[in-house]
Formats: structure tokens, sequence, C-alpha cells
């Protein structure tokens, strides 16, 4: 029995961190405008709906960004390809299936619940290494400055 009263506590940690901002929550965002500073020039200006660019480096790798209008440097947004785009389609349905579990209230399994936050995670950490290859391979950091003044 005292089993049960310790997963309380561990099941709210871990929906509190759940509730940083991350990828799949910023693709669903809702366009609007962000009062930005830039990190390269300290230049303050205010990111509008349809600024972000998208360019295609070749394949199906996409690359958004956005350009500080004072120095030009660019802002990733997203980089990503079919691979990345289906494991947020994923991370999509694991985090609805914990939604629709929390809606359970008392009657919320533990066993769908864990094992979409495992899988939820899993695929977090798929998706993030295959960014961070992503950007290496297309030389992200070097296109990001490309324009810089
Ligand atoms: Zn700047």
């Amino acid at each position: 029995m005292s089993k049960q009263k310790k997963m309380k506590p561990k099941l709210l940690k871990v929906l509190k961190k759940n509730q940083n901002p991350n990828q799949v929550e910023m693709e669903n965002q809702e366009p609007q405008v962000l009062k930005l500073n830039c990190d390269n020039c300290e230049h303050k200006f205010e990111l509008e709906a349809g600024a972000i660019q998208t360019e295609f480096l070749g394949g199906d790798v996409e690359w958004r960004f956005f350009s500080c209008p004072n120095c030009r440097i660019r802002f990733t947004t997203y980089v990503g390809d079919k691979r990345v785009e289906k494991g947020i389609a994923r991370r999509n349905l694991y985090r609805k299936a914990i939604q629709g579990e929390l809606a359970k209230g008392e009657d919320l399994s533990q066993k769908i619940y864990w094992e979409n936050q495992q899988a939820d995670s899993e695929e977090a950490k798929k998706i993030d290494r295959r960014t961070r290859r992503l950007k290496k391979e297309w030389k992200i950091d070097e296109r990001e400055k490309e324009f810089v003044l």
C-alpha cells in the first residue's frame, strides 16, 4: 500500500519537468510577435509572424530561421528531415495519450501513462540526436553567420 503513496510525488515531478517548452509544443504555437534581444549585436527587435524563413538544404532537410535586422545573424528555429517530422508526429500521439490518461483523473492507468511518458522521452532523445547530426552535416553554425555584417 505504501508503494502507491510513493507513486504520487514521482508523477508530479515528471509533469513539472515536462512543462518546459520543447520542440513539439513550439511547433503547435500560434504565431505571435516576440520581443527579442540579439545575442550577437544586442539589437532589440520584434519577430513578427511570417518572419521565419525556410530553406531546403538538399534531400528532405529543412532549415528554418530568422535574421537579426541589424547584424543579419541568423537564428535557427528548426532543422529536420522526414525522420524528424515523423518523430514529432509520434511525440504528439504519445502526448495525446498522456493527456487522455490525465483527463481520467483517478481512473488513470499508470501503465499507459508511464509507457507513453517513456516512449515520448525516448523519441525526444532520438529527435535531438538526429537534429544535432543534421546541424553538423549541413554546417548550420556557418550558415547562421554567413551574412553577418
Ligand atoms: Zn544582431
